[in-house]
């Protein structure tokens, strides 16, 4: 019997996809990578009897990266990224061993039909698939066709079988168009932000250049931004006057008229329309106009509609929307969430979709109205040929699908509603007076049938009083009539949803990766998201965006990827040669990198303004070995020390609290060492700022501290002060804490065990004799003499913490962590409350000095 393998983007679709496929009847197992389970079953496939195995991927199984030394920061030029660096489809996550888990399962299958989401991205992956499987496939008589593609856009029985019914093939085109994006973003994206990164690290003091980003995409999203905060910051207030008149006719409740005129700049000129209408105590009705009006329900809902509305209405991001809709999708409730059609074909089952809805309480009387009196053929939009519009495709409540999942399926229910329900009418009457030579007039909304807003009423016509019946020529008591002083307004920063409608309009980011781009602005602090989902730009944000335009506007505005992206979809059609588009797109961008370089300085003399220079920040801390002048301790992330005689910069560790340590120097090169600690109950060590940047020894790396140093004589290193290996990992060794006492520990210089032991010892010491038992070094631990819980009121004991039988007794091996179960063996238990002897037959410890020094002086 021949196999045929089946291929969905994620484990939850292959079980769905299945489930429809084998009527319920296959059967499941785990795959090899613990992450995606094959659901196997008989079936027919081109009439013939076969086994069918369906299972998925993980989203992406490749990435794109450079090869080998392109990916050292420190030693490419970043301009040899745009055409010089190679680059290789990785494993998106290696371990999944996404490969291997494929291979294994498609080995000796005969057939492959691929169900991924149909969307570019899918098409993507599909061949990421099938250059994973293919070499392991049986080969089939050279004409047959072996590979197929199921185009889908819900998780239904019906959308899930007309599929395997009416198999294709994958769009090469469409795959490309993705290899494409991803290989531009890489290279331009590195080039600048590497670049950048660079030249600006450690230059301010109050500047992580660690954010420093360029994306091609990124940042012309928040080039919007920016441009709208310079223009509420370049905003200048005017004033200006309205003639404001309340009439009144008999008992009547006032109304509050319009002047013809709007307003005025001049207040004098204000005054006189004032005293020209004052003539009159008496307003005239000029006119009367009564207009039927209509307001038309909304066109079918797609991707950027839906986000927009989710972030205004419903306060949710556009990133944490996508993630809920695809949720909703994959469990069979909506259509596919990315599609920019907003156009129903002629064929699709809209009575079916709608006749789903006609038990949930919620709309059920406007699903059965509209199902008795006919529903009304969908607004005319855009047919994109890729999805039908977002659709709920099952009914739902809001105990199945969470909070935030209920309120999107409830907002895209109610939006499919009112896309098959009638307009909404009124009646709009405006009434025009004229008191003394002046004109005002008065309108109001009456409604005559609601039609979709009963199922969007936040989009119904406010019940406003209703206007006074009245005709020409009657007339209305004048109550007040007064100039009114008011002040034009500054914009407000940016909505999410405005944000959205930009980068539609101006052909930048797709459906797929708006969300991506908005969340990466907010995600690397360039915008901040305030009230009302407004985005707010920061100081970073703002000096970057100024920046480039200074120097290249073209690296803020929407223009050149827009004009990319309108590329890319030209090779998805197969008008486009890929090749060409690249290393078209390429050499600009590697023209304008250059550019960029040349004129670096005019973006840091934006920065100087905004920043601060690195020798004007931070506190004086610890003395500089080369000069002997303090240097200057910089908080600001990422901490570090920075001499200004020098100007040396030096790294540190960071997330913890940085101190003098007690003045004393670093035998090597003198330089004064500071204390890191996590605080008072975390570990802390010495370290030397020089040695940690510039590692002294070869078996040391960067980012080392005293705790891990291997100095032979210093008195702070790992030498001098480590005890033995660490209790829980393999690779640590448990040092002693020097500033601990009198609650005495030693700490893992490896992991994040901290072990407490002899509180309230006046003085520990490491002795330079290790443990026969253990190979642990002895510790020489004092107590004073009215504490000491040694036996016979001793004061001094020298012994293995881990054996030593007075210590037993005095030693609490306390884990700040809790050990990993497979750790708790017979061993600690046999030893007491000890540590026993180690689990490995030769536990590491220090070597003693003589064999260190032995080390490096040979
Ligand atoms: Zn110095
Ligand atoms: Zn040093
Ligand atoms: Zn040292
Ligand atoms: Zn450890
Ligand atoms: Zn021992």
């Amino acid at each position: 019997m021949r196999t045929v393998l089946m291929v969905a983007e994620k484990p939850s679709l292959a079980q769905s996809i299945a489930k429809i496929l084998s009527k319920g009847s296959c059967t499941s197992r785990k795959g090899l990578n613990g992450a995606c389970s094959v659901h196997e079953y008989n079936g027919s496939f081109q009439s013939q009897t076969v086994r069918f195995k369906m299972t998925s991927v993980c989203g992406h199984v490749m990435s794109l990266d450079f090869i080998g030394k392109y990916n050292n920061w420190d030693k490419v030029d970043p301009a040899e990224l745009f055409s010089k660096a190679p680059t290789e489809k990785k494993e998106a996550n290696p371990k999944l061993s996404m490969v291997k888990f494929l291979q294994v399962e498609a080995r000796g299958c005969d057939y492959v039909v691929l169900w991924l989401d149909c969307d570019k991205e899918g098409e993507n992956i599909c061949f990421e698939v099938l250059d994973a499987i293919q070499p392991v496939m049986n080969k089939g008589i050279v004409r047959d066709q072996t590979v197929f593609r199921a185009k889908f856009s819900s998780i239904t029985d019906t959308d899930i079988w007309n599929a395997m019914n009416r198999l294709g093939e994958p769009n090469r085109n469409e795959a490309l168009s993705v290899d494409a994006r991803q290989e531009l973003d890489l290279r331009i994206g590195c080039a600048f932000t590497r670049f950048q990164t660079k030249y600006f690290q450690g230059k301010y003091g109050n500047l992580d250049s660690s954010l420093i980003s360029f994306g091609p995409c990124q940042t012309p999203t928040l080039g919007f931004c920016v441009e709208r905060h310079d223009k509420i910051q370049s905003f200048k207030p005017e004033t200006y006057w309205v003639l404001q008149a309340k009439v009144f006719k008999g008992k009547d409740t006032p109304l509050t008229l319009d002047w013809n005129r709007v307003r005025v700049f001049d207040r004098e000129v204000g005054q006189m329309f004032v005293n020209l209408a004052k003539i009159s105590k008496e307003a005239k009705v000029e006119s009367v106009s009564k207009k039927e009006k209509v307001k038309q329900r909304p066109q079918a809902l797609n991707t950027v509609e839906m986000l927009r509305v989710a972030s205004s209405a419903l306060g949710m991001g556009p990133q944490h929307t996508m993630q809920i809709a695809e949720r909703l999708y994959t469990q069979g409730y909506i259509s596919y969430p990315r599609t920019e059609t907003t156009l129903y074909h002629e064929n699709f089952d809209l009575k079916g979709t709608l006749k789903q809805q006609i038990n949930n309480t919620i709309w059920a009387e406007e699903v059965k109205a509209l199902l008795s009196t006919g529903i009304n053929r969908p607004r005319k939009g855009n047919d994109a040929g890729d999805h039908p519009p977002i659709t709920p495709m099952r009914s739902a409540s809001e105990g199945e699908l969470g909070s935030d999942g209920w309120r999107l399926y409830e907002y895209i229910t109610r939006h499919f509603i009112a896309t098959v329900s009638q307009d909404c009418q009124y009646l709009q009457t405006t009434i025009d007076f004229k008191i003394g030579t002046e004109a005002f007039s008065c309108s109001g909304k009456t409604l005559i049938s609601p039609g979709y807003t009963t199922v969007m009423p936040w989009q119904g016509i406010p019940l406003e009083e209703a206007m006074p019946a009245c005709d020409c020529g009657d007339t209305f008591t004048v109550e007040e009539i007064k100039l009114v002083e008011q002040q034009t307004s500054p914009p407000h920063y940016l909505t999410e949803a405005e944000l959205i409608t930009l980068m539609e309009k101006h052909g930048i980011g797709t459906d797929a990766s708006i969300p991506v781009h908005i969340n990466n602005v907010c995600q690397r602090n360039y915008v901040t998201v305030e009230n009302g989902r407004r985005l707010k730009p920061t100081n970073l944000g703002i000096v970057l965006v100024h920046g480039y335009y200074k120097t290249d506007a073209e690296l803020v505005l929407p223009t050149i990827r827009s004009a990319v992206e309108k590329q890319l979809n030209l090779i998805a059609q197969g008008k486009a040669n890929y090749q060409q588009v690249l290393q078209h797109t390429l050499e600009i961008f590697k023209r304008k990198f250059h550019y960029f370089v040349d004129s670096i300085t005019s973006m840091d003399e934006l920065m100087e303004v905004s920043f601060s220079p690195i020798a004007a920040t931070g506190k004086p801390l610890s003395r500089c070995g080369k000069c002997h002048r303090f240097m200057k301790y910089i908080q600001a992330k990422p901490s570090r020390l920075h001499c200004s005689h020098c100007d040396e910069t030096y790294s540190l560790p960071q997330n913890g609290a940085i101190k003098l340590y007690k003045e004393l120097r670093c035998p090597l090169d003198d330089f004064e060492l500071v204390l890191w600690t996590s605080g008072a109950r975390g570990k802390s060590y010495p370290l030397c700022p020089y040695c940690f940047s510039h590692p002294p020894f070869r078996d040391m790396k960067k980012g080392m501290g005293c705790n891990e140093c291997t100095h032979p004589t210093c008195q702070h290193s790992l030498n001098a002060l480590g005890i033995g290996q660490c209790v829980e990992c393999d690779s640590g060794i448990l040092v002693l804490d020097p500033t601990s006492g009198p609650k005495w520990r030693m700490a893992c210089n490896k992991c994040n065990v901290v072990v407490h032991f002899f509180e309230h010892a006046h003085k520990i010491q490491v002795a330079q004799e290790s443990c026969d038992a253990c190979d642990a070094s002895l510790v020489a631990v004092d107590f004073n003499k009215t504490r000491t819980p040694l036996p016979d009121n001793e004061t001094q004991h020298t012994g293995c913490v881990f054996c030593d039988p007075v210590f037993q007794d005095v030693v609490e091996l306390k884990h700040a962590t809790m050990r990993h179960s497979m750790h708790r063996g017979g061993g600690a238990r046999r030893g007491g409350r000890g540590r026993g002897r180690g689990r490995r037959g030769n536990p590491k410890k220090p070597k003693d000095k003589m064999a260190a020094l032995a080390a490096y002086f040979v």
